[in-house]
């Protein structure tokens, strides 16, 4: 199978960490996420293992937010003693809510509401990373207010383009996010958060974009990023504490795409940088790295319900399923590749090539197209596997479709972490 938590039992049905999906739908209803926690822990655990072990102690992750934000997967990232990284306020709410400590958060976006930033200051997030000048005045006036010094990284573009799609790519000089170096603006925004008496600079971030398995742009990311560091000592004497690359890695969807070792990954970037770093001269920094899918995206999956295919001879097939964009907007967005079985007769032929479509009122509302799979009929059960990322969290309720509920399997158990949207939930803030 794609990935070691999946198997098939000896009733052919798909299994997630030894749970019987076939079981958890008939349980739990469909479209149904599942997801495995023991599989979060692990991917946490080798980030944090690995970071420390080759940046040196002091270097951790932070779980991106944005790739799966609930309660429970914040209460996982506080029992597993990592960060976070929050987009808005409401992800931080929903931190806060699960009992997180948000002093060790890491407050992103690239328009900061003064809605967001008092919330953050009242809340105690750890650090804001600034995205523009703007934003750095608001700040400064706002942490004053406080009578708080507010510790800041400056979110900079370096000019990497790792060459994935172009809506997650983010490190160009031309990206919405950030301050380019290139054009000398990330200088005078330093020199001003230095001027500042309510922030502290501790450091830098980039992040270059997302899916990627290559280590060459996070290398060259990193270096141009120690070369500006270096050249602000020289210039002015300021030395960063804090050098926080982003996420980014990769995570095999398909058969074709590589598995990402992550620890051998981390070794190897951590040799380039360490070097790097030594050789500059500068002072040490504290790496951090912001993973969002690659922790989460291969602990989970989808199940869906059949309703029928539809051959169109000499044209295709579709097999549509009660669920779609709503719960899986990806495909739509980005053409995303997925892996999709029939979880309900995994041992047998995949002869029927198909595209799979959701029951959205609107043609682009696929999940998958030339799929092969034995030929579904209404009622077998479909999965989409490697679904934590970006899945739940771009969730809609378009045409009124209530969000899926997420189970997750533990220890030969499941129970409910996000419950199914009801149709009352949708009319809630209907006046
Ligand atoms: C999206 C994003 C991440 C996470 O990216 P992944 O590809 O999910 O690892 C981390 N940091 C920032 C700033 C991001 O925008």
């Amino acid at each position: 199978m794609l990935h070691k938590n999946l198997g098939v039992n000896e009733m052919g049905h798909l299994t997630i960490a030894g749970a019987d999906t076939v079981e958890l739908a008939k349980e739990y209803g469909t479209p149904l996420m599942v997801m495995d926690e023991e599989r979060i822990r692990r991917n946490i655990r080798i980030y944090k293992d690995a970071m420390e072990r080759y940046f040196g102690k002091g270097s951790y992750p932070l779980i991106a937010s944005k790739a799966f934000s609930c309660k429970y997967i914040y209460r996982v990232a506080s029992e597993e003693k990592i960060g976070i990284d929050l987009v808005s306020s409401g992800e931080l709410y929903t931190a806060v809510s699960a009992g997180f400590d948000v002093s060790n958060s890491f407050l992103h976006g690239n328009n900061k509401t003064d809605a967001d930033i008092e919330y953050a200051l009242e809340c105690g997030v750890g650090h804001f990373v600034v995205d523009n000048m703007t934003e750095l005045d608001r700040i400064d006036d706002m942490a004053r207010e406080h009578g708080a010094v507010q510790p800041i990284l400056l979110r900079l573009t370096p000019g990497i383009d790792p060459h994935t799609h172009a809506a997650i790519t983010t490190g160009k000089v031309d990206s919405k996010f950030g301050i380019a170096i290139e054009t000398g603006q990330a200088d005078e925004a330093v020199k001003y958060a230095l001027s500042k008496k309510n922030i502290r600079l501790d450091g830098f971030h980039c992040h270059i974009g997302s899916q990627i398995f290559d280590i060459k742009p996070f290398c060259d990311a990193a270096r141009l990023m120690i070369k500006y560091m270096v050249s602000l000592r020289d210039g002015i004497g300021y030395e960063a504490d804090i050098l926080n690359l982003g996420g980014g890695i990769g995570v095999k969807y398909i058969e074709s795409q590589p598995e990402v070792d992550y620890a051998a990954f981390i070794e190897k970037m951590a040799e380039y940088i360490n070097a790097e770093v030594a050789s500059s001269g500068i002072k040490r920094p504290v790496i951090i790295m912001e993973p969002g899918r690659s922790i989460v995206a291969d602990s989970c999956l989808t199940l869906y319900t059949v309703g029928g295919t539809k051959e169109i001879p000499g044209f295709k097939n579709y097999v549509s399923i009660d669920g779609g964009m709503p719960d899986n907007p990806r495909y739509a967005l980005y053409q995303s590749d997925y892996t999709v079985c029939l979880a309900s007769r995994m041992n047998e032929k995949a002869d029927f090539v198909c595209t799979v479509a959701g029951r959205c009122c609107e043609s682009g509302d696929l999940i998958q197209e030339n799929v092969a799979l034995p030929k579904p009929v209404r009622g077998d059960i479909l999965a989409v596997l490697v679904t934590g990322a970006y899945n739940y969290s771009m969730a809609s309720n378009y045409n009124r479709i209530p969000r899926p509920a997420v189970v997750a399997v533990k220890d030969n158990s499941s129970f409910t972490v996000i419950k199914r949207e009801t149709f009352e939930d949708l009319v809630r803030n209907d006046v």
